[in-house]
């Protein structure tokens, strides 16, 4: 049988209990900000891993078996740039933005296309006509499908743009429909993630990626490897084509897949 003493023994304990779950909850809310729920921090968690599941698979498909993909689930696409987006924000500069201030020191009267354009930030930031294309368009200005088949004219465009976009197994073909689709001296571009191109950490060596681009029919202009995160290559079109095609030997570019955080 419960007697007084006991009772009031085991209200003090509850009590005691009920105030140290208070202080906790109090040092909790002192020391994490608003929006560090565990609910949401698991969310980030997930759609981290989700983003990473999508990117290993941009680097190790073709652009047709990219394109399908996102067909299955187009909601894929936008999981797959709010994760590009986060990884972004922690670079200290933006390949784009060197890319569109290379336009706006230029003439305005420059056809441009964008290949693997995102969320279509260099249309949105020059006065340019620009043909922007993507896997998937949320935009009535970016044209879906892949970009090794564009609706282009061939030697129809004055600069070629490839920012972080060279993801397909098949790169190369990309860089034949920029070949087809520029003037003769047109612009390619190139920004692509530097440790891909760093044979240092199993990355291609950049003078065969250099070499094979010039064989497909371009000279290259320069090489900026300045910066940490991206090398960013200029080239252009040679103004007469390549008359006797060789085999090109074009270097396998590492896929680029981030690492659990
Ligand atoms: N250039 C943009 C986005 C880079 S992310 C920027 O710098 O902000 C790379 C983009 O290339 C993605 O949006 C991806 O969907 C696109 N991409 C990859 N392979 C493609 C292909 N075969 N055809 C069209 N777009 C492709």
């Amino acid at each position: 049988m419960e007697t007084q003493r006991s009772r009031n023994r085991k209200g003090a304990k509850r009590r005691r209990a009920q105030g140290n779950e208070q202080n906790r909850d109090a040092k909790k809310s002192k020391s994490e900000p608003p929006g560090s729920s565990f609910l949401e921090k698991m969310k980030a968690r997930l759609s981290g891993g989700h983003f990473r599941m999508i990117n290993e698979k941009l680097y190790t498909c073709t652009g047709e078996e990219a394109l399908d993909y996102f067909k299955e689930d187009p909601s894929l696409f936008n999981v797959y740039h709010a994760g590009y987006q986060a990884q972004m924000s922690q670079w200290p500069e933006q390949p784009v933005h060197k890319i569109i201030e290379w336009l706006q020191a230029r003439s305005p009267s420059l056809t441009v296309a964008d290949f693997g354009c995102g969320d279509a930030r260099v249309a949105k930031s020059v006065k340019n006509k620009v043909f922007s294309f993507d896997l998937v368009s949320n935009d009535p200005d970016v044209i879906a499908g892949d970009m090794s088949n564009t609706c282009l004219d061939s030697s129809s465009v004055d600069v070629a743009i490839f920012c972080l976009s060279l993801m397909g197994v098949n790169y190369p073909n990309f860089l034949k429909e920029a070949y087809r689709v520029l003037k003769p001296s047109g612009w390619l571009l190139i920004a692509e993630v530097k440790s891909r191109l760093d044979p240092k950490t199993g990355g291609a060596d950049p003078n065969k990626f250099i070499k094979a681009v010039c064989e497909l029919g371009f000279t290259q202009v320069s090489k900026d490897f300045t910066n940490k995160m991206f090398v960013l290559f200029h080239f252009t079109k040679q103004e007469k084509p390549i008359s006797k095609r060789k085999e090109i030997a074009w270097p396998e570019l590492k896929p680029c897949i981030y690492k659990r955080r």
